[in-house]
């Protein structure tokens, strides 16, 4: 036995009483709006691939054909011989969605805001970010050895506060945000922090993960856009998109896609595909918005301005319990807990999916009744 297995069993226990403790559930669709859980068929309202195109037999096809003339992977690092048609041509068509001069592939979102964070600042550097911020952007910051001071969420005039006690202290400074929070679902005031960024002399940068509306403008101003394919679009991935100067220094400096294999190149031609779909047909985000609308009239909520509706429970056990309850109505509601969320804030985070039917939605109604407001 390897000497530290008291140690993790010690702590592994210290989860479970905490109702903290993770463990894997196979999860098997067939399409978006439906999984299959203990041989039980559920309707799939945790999945963040709010489109419904992972399974769209375009995008499907695509990624089947580049697994036929490209192979199963890249085989190696972008800069080394990893470098596919398929990258570049993705690229270009992230950047002009974007409205951005370039943009630039990494491994994964998570990988993204590593690459980028601790490329743009080291020690000498303060980041100023929402308290809410996805892990990857906290760890980015904890990898850079910058000085980290967080807001409290989506609150302009604490943000100000630090940046007018701090920012003079520091050579240069970044302030993050994401645009759609990934577990709270509201949207942050980015004219504002934008503003700010301008006013403090700070690069603004804006991880924009869970958005869902390729057809609407970018919404608000920044210097530095994150983004994943992983969710929206359906496939794996994340990028950063700029100026073009911006992604040229990446490209020599940031470390996690540097030293990292390229994607296989069928899970780019997927995206690419998926983002295609995206941009010329307004059914789904029509869809998604009417359903987010109806549910949240449902639930007396305010109307959410993403596809993720939060229901607040508070404590562990109990959203674990609310979950399993769903389930037993065939329903699948991922129960969020700490250190996803904040303490007291465990929750059932509802993800609208443009596959989901209205009936799906009127089930959903029914069961979370017991948690109108
Ligand atoms: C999911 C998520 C990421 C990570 O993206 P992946 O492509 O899944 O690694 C980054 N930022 C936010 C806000 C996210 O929600």
């Amino acid at each position: 036995m390897p000497a530290f297995n008291a140690i993790l069993t010690a702590q592994l226990e210290q989860y479970a009483r905490l109702g903290r403790l993770r463990t894997l559930e196979s999860s098997i669709s067939a399409d978006s709006r439906q999984m299959m859980r203990d041989d039980k068929m559920l309707i799939n309202f945790s999945s963040n691939d709010y489109l419904g195109l992972r399974f769209h037999p375009h995008v499907v096809e695509a990624g089947k054909n580049a697994l036929g003339d490209a192979g199963s992977g890249s085989g190696a690092s972008r800069l080394v011989t990893g470098e596919h048609r398929y990258y570049a041509a993705l690229e270009n068509k992230l950047a002009e969605a974007r409205n951005q001069e370039a943009a630039l592939i990494f491994g994964s979102g998570y990988l993204a805001n590593l690459g980028v964070i601790s490329a743009m600042v080291s020690k000498d550097d303060l980041v100023i970010s929402d308290k809410l911020a996805h892990a990857s952007i906290i760890d980015g910051v904890r990898l850079s050895g910058a000085t980290l001071k967080r807001f409290s969420h989506n609150n302009v005039a604490h943000a100000m506060q630090l940046l007018e006690t701090y920012r003079r202290k520091f050579r240069h400074c970044l302030l993050i945000t994401e645009s759609i929070f990934s577990m709270e679902g509201d949207v942050a005031p980015l004219d504002a922090l934008s503003a700010l960024a301008s006013r403090y002399d700070a690069w603004f940068m804006v991880d924009d993960a869970h958005r869902f509306d390729f057809i609407a403008p970018t919404p608000g101003k920044a210097d530095i856009w994150i983004g994943t394919l992983s969710k929206a679009l359906g496939s794996y991935g994340g990028y950063v998109a700029g100026s073009k100067t911006l992604i040229d220094y990446l490209l020599s400096s940031a470390r996690s896609m540097i030293f990292s294999t390229a994607l296989p190149p069928a899970s780019i031609a997927s995206a690419s595909a998926a983002l295609l779909l995206a941009q010329s047909e307004s059914q789904r985000v029509e869809k998604i918005k009417n359903h987010t609308r109806n549910l949240c009239a449902s639930l007396r909520l305010p109307a959410s301005q993403s596809a993720i509706i939060p229901i607040i429970i508070g404590d562990e056990s109990q959203a674990l319990a609310a979950s399993q309850a769903l389930q037993d109505l065939g329903i699948y509601v991922q129960a969020i807990r700490p250190p996803t969320v904040p303490p007291r804030t465990s929750r059932l985070r509802v993800t609208i999916n443009a596959a989901h039917s209205d009936a799906d939605i009127e089930l959903l109604m029914d069961a979370l009744a017991a948690y109108r407001r």
